[in-house]
């Protein structure tokens, strides 16, 4: 039997903090416990907020802690053409659109529709793409991309759940109501997910899904905030006929004040506790791995 393929899959936007020690430690154990493979994969598709100097101190953060990984590591903006065909195999489908309204005009529509009554939000509470470019006549769809207009490629959630029902995951870990064992997918809470953005030709759930069936990954360990977009991550594995691979997502580590960590604050930062005095057994102690 192939041994299990785990990835820790930060993205340098920031420094890493004890919740990122939790995830990569998980992921490092559990590799070490099944004979396993870790991978590291740096998701650095956001151009504007990646910088080189927080990916070095990834691997610096992350080799202190006593992780190691293999190598080469898989930098996301190196593989463009990986999600650009995964893109043309949706849109031959049929089930991707542009869409030309920008955040403003969106916000503008969502507040509009809320005038008529609440709004659907997604999991992660961001309205539902409310537009009608779904519908728009092609021959207006080229007249505006031949005039330069910017615009994001959605998917079209309603067509692709009639394409593939019924999916599901097993989920190793826990969700955040305390789901695990076989859960039903509901990508259709999403809406029509943007897929990439005319600067950035891809997006999140594109790459990541993607690269997690490239790279022959088996088992995801990764944080509760990412529990519902697996349901998109499975509707694109299926409409993509990728391999399913199974799920632990893990609680999150709070701060003192229940709140979720956030890279800019420094109490929790990986490199602030190192110079404090903390030790890398201490990371493991303090985020319950000791
Ligand atoms: N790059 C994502 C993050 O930094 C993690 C992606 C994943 O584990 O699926 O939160």
């Amino acid at each position: 039997m192939m041994p299990p393929v785990f990835r820790f899959a930060p993205s340098p936007n920031g420094h890493l903090h004890l919740g990122h020690a939790y995830s990569a430690l998980l992921n490092f154990d559990r590799a070490r416990e099944t004979g396993g493979r870790l991978l590291l994969r740096i998701e650095d598709i956001d151009a504007t907020r990646c910088r080189p100097e927080f990916e070095a101190a990834i691997y610096e953060d992350l080799a202190w802690l006593g992780i190691d990984w293999e190598t080469p590591v898989r930098r996301q903006s190196e593989h463009l053409a990986d999600y650009r065909a995964a893109l043309e195999k949706l849109s031959a489908l049929g089930l991707v659109y542009p869409a030309f309204e920008s955040r403003a005009e969106i916000a503008r529509l969502v507040a509009a529709c809320k005038a008529d009554g609440p709004w659907p939000r997604d999991p992660d509470g961001a309205p539902l793409y409310p537009g009608e470019a779904k519908s728009l006549p092609a021959s207006e769809r080229s007249r505006l991309i031949v005039s330069g207009a910017p615009y994001a490629l959605r998917l079209d959630m309603a067509v692709a759940c009639q394409r593939v029902a019924g999916l599901t995951w097993n989920e190793l870990g826990e969700g955040p109501d305390g789901e695990r064992g076989m859960v039903a997918a509901r990508p259709e809470a999403w809406g029509d997910v943007i897929l990439a953005r005319k600067e950035t030709p891809t997006s999140y759930h594109l790459s990541v899904v993607v690269d997690d069936a490239l790279q022959g990954v088996s088992e995801i360990v990764r944080g509760q905030d990412l529990f519902h977009a697996t349901s998109v991550h499975r509707l694109l594995q299926a409409l993509l006929d990728l391999p399913e691979p199974a799920y632990r997502h893990h609680a999150l580590i709070r701060g003192a004040d229940g709140r979720k960590l956030s890279k800019s604050d420094c109490s929790t930062g990986l490199r602030e506790l190192r110079a404090a005095g903390v030790s890398p057994a201490g990371i493991r102690r303090s985020v319950g791995l000791g």
